[in-house]
């Protein structure tokens, strides 16, 4: 015997039967699309499909939102400890300026990658503002991937004998992880965004 259950449609009031395995139904007085819900007691109400669509939607907008603003607060704390590392790194520089021939490693790898901006002038002509010149973009020594790639290049054999490369790389030592973790964050923030713009259109 199949166990018949009555409830009222939600949408016009007419008298419902379902039975009680269903999960969907469509009402047979004005045609409205239900989903059979259990509430707390166990017993089953139909509710309104559309409104669950959305619902569900607004939730995985929520969602969407809340996690966006983690990974955003996250890059925002990358992105300083990045900073801070490169503060550190070009106030160094000062230290290894004073030192003449210490900064070879600095004008080759200028050279070897083009570097339209040479630290050397940029000190020397600005030394009274120097501080200002750490909020800017200098080439080659702004970005992680650049700092990554300048501490790769002063780790060659050539430049073993300088006593200042030990501390560079001290100082630039964490980017990689710092730099691999930002990447990560960035992508899963632009997939949520994409996500969203899909959703929305
Ligand atoms: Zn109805």
């Amino acid at each position: 015997m199949v166990d018949f259950i009555q409830m009222n449609c939600p949408s016009c009031g007419g008298q419902l039967h379902a039975q009680r395995d269903m999960q969907k139904m469509f009402c047979m007085h004005c045609g409205t699309e239900l989903i059979l819900k259990q509430d707390d007691a166990g017993s089953l109400i139909p509710i309104k499909a559309r409104e669950i669509q959305a619902s569900t939607k607004l939730k995985e907008i929520h969602y969407s939102m809340a996690t966006m603003d983690l990974l955003k607060s996250r890059i925002a704390e990358l992105e300083e400890q990045v900073k801070q590392i490169r503060c550190i790194f070009l106030e160094y520089y000062q230290t290894i300026y004073t030192s003449a021939w210490n900064r070879k490693y600095f004008r080759d790898y200028e050279k070897e990658n083009k570097l339209p901006v040479n630290m050397e002038n940029l000190y020397a002509n600005y030394f009274d503002t120097w501080d200002d010149y750490i909020e800017r973009n200098i080439p080659g020594y702004t970005t992680p991937s650049e700092l990554i790639e300048f501490s790769h290049f002063i780790a060659r054999p050539k430049y073993k004998q300088d006593k200042y490369i030990e501390t560079i790389l001290m100082i630039l030592e964490p980017l990689p992880p710092l730099a691999e973790e930002l990447k990560s964050k960035k992508a899963q923030l632009n997939a949520i965004l994409e996500q969203t713009i899909e959703q929305g259109g």
